[in-house]
């Protein structure tokens, strides 16, 4: 049984007519069609199989097994029956864009850094790509621009099965050795590569490409890539929080960058004032404390770090030992400093009782109970 392959002759079809060849169930419960003729595409190259509808019953997957191509579906199809193929089109012209725009740009990356192309996996939200080069991001946003440019220029796809003489003579990208014909598919001055997936007719159609991501792998480079109405939903996500960064810092839409360094930097700056007001804060508390022995503070909203701060002032002058709380409800931070032969021994004892976690050494302690404050009031009887 060999099926006709309609998505060769034309790419662009989404439905069709054929006759049932053969039907049958599968483990998954699903049942296995294969037909005379299809649109559909099967799993190969990178690229994954199509979905759509066969007459009533829902095309979930499209696979070649056993050199046939075998349409998953979810209802049994009549064999010899006449079925209606429609393809999931969207879905399908997506995995043409990513296909072609990573012709296009793998093309490119090849011939400039010489290297391969060692892994390509289109998944449902990007595209990733592995060159057996090392490459840096400006290097690969230069590429990326040349890319978009072809892309524009409108350049036809070029798709043929030389015979064995002419492909002898052809450098094209491939990634394993074939046998018997090869198709290959030509995108003049950008790319040349054997393949079986589904293309674009021209560049342009691609629209845009965007790599979004580029970082080591091995010795040579990974890159994440969108291309066509991905590239172009991920940019309209961009330029939406840029506007909201620029609006929220009322900065020109390309002077969001220095706006938010300044933030940070002032915020920077604003930490460390409030740094010294609360070490000035935290000297007066303690100098209330002077010569009080052992000390219990409870406090509101404080940071982690202000408590261990507010706690090391009041030690330092009380006698005894002191700990502080933070916190609200049932949740509350604390830090404890005792001199060294008392500290577990609280520690533990205000973690059983208050229902606690932590522990320190060195005179200090830093833990959380979930006690309210009248409990941990009771606690220290305070
Ligand atoms: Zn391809």
């Amino acid at each position: 049984m060999l099926t006709e392959k309609l998505y060769y002759k034309d790419q662009y079809m989404k439905e069709f007519t054929a006759k049932v060849l053969s039907c049958s169930s599968r483990q998954d419960g699903n049942y296995g069609v294969i037909l005379d003729r299809t649109a559909f595409y099967p799993e190969g190259g990178g690229q994954p199989g199509d979905t759509g509808t066969l007459s009533g019953s829902d095309v979930l997957d499209t696979v070649e097994e056993g050199g046939e191509i075998v349409h998953i579906c979810s209802s049994s199809c009549d064999a010899g029956s006449e079925v209606s193929g429609s393809i999931d089109w969207d879905r399908r012209f997506d995995h043409m864009q990513q296909h072609t725009g990573e012709h296009i740009i793998s093309g490119m990356i090849c011939s400039e850094l010489h290297c391969d192309n060692v892994g390509f996996h289109m998944g449902s939200d990007t595209v990733t790509i592995d060159y057996n080069a090392p490459a840096d991001l400006e290097t690969i946003l230069e590429i990326e621009k040349k890319a978009n440019t072809y892309i524009m220029e409108d350049h036809p796809a070029h798709i043929f099965f030389p015979d064995s003489c002419e492909l002898k003579s052809l450098h094209y990208r491939s990634k394993k050795e074939l046998e018997g014909d090869v198709r290959i598919v030509s995108f003049p001055g950008a790319d040349m590569c054997a393949c079986c997936g589904t293309h674009l007719s021209s560049s342009s159609q691609v629209g845009l490409v965007k790599v979004t991501g580029v970082k080591k792998f091995h010795e040579g480079v990974r890159i994440d890539l969108l291309c066509g109405k991905r590239a172009v939903d991920y940019l309209m996500a961009c330029w939406r929080q840029n506007s909201a960064i620029g609006r929220e810092l009322s900065s020109p839409f390309d002077a969001t960058y220095s706006a938010v360094v300044r933030v940070v930097e002032q915020t920077e700056r604003l930490k460390e004032r409030l740094s010294l007001l609360e070490d000035e804060n935290y000297s007066l508390t303690a100098s209330g404390y002077a010569g009080a022995g052992d000390v219990c503070i409870i406090k509101e909203a404080m940071e982690t770090d202000s408590i261990r701060r507010l706690c090391e002032a009041v030690y330092s002058v009380c006698g005894g030992y002191c700990a502080v709380f933070s916190g609200k409800e049932n949740s509350y931070r604390y830090s404890l400093m005792a001199p060294d032969d008392r500290l577990q021994e609280i520690c533990r004892s205000i973690n059983s009782a208050l229902c606690g976690k932590g522990g320190g050494r060195n005179g200090l302690a830093q833990g959380s109970v979930s006690a309210d404050e009248s409990s941990i009031r009771r606690f220290f009887n305070i």
